[in-house]
């Protein structure tokens, strides 16, 4: 089971929204995941890859 890294809800696997997930992979290999409203809300901190504590 995973959990958004950013406001902690769970991902369930068998939810339709399951697909609206996003992975993200840190420099040391670490897997992380966005629910969907998080992914959604903070595209553009992803994208330029700022490091999670930066986001607004
Ligand atoms: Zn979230």
């Amino acid at each position: 089971m995973h959990t958004c890294r950013h406001c902690g809800t769970a991902r369930d696997p068998d939810a339709a929204s399951a697909i609206a997930w996003a992975r993200e992979r840190d420099p040391d290999g670490r897997e992380h995941w966005l629910c969907p409203a998080c992914a959604r809300r903070h595209v553009r901190d992803i994208e330029a890859k700022l490091p999670h504590e930066w986001w607004a």
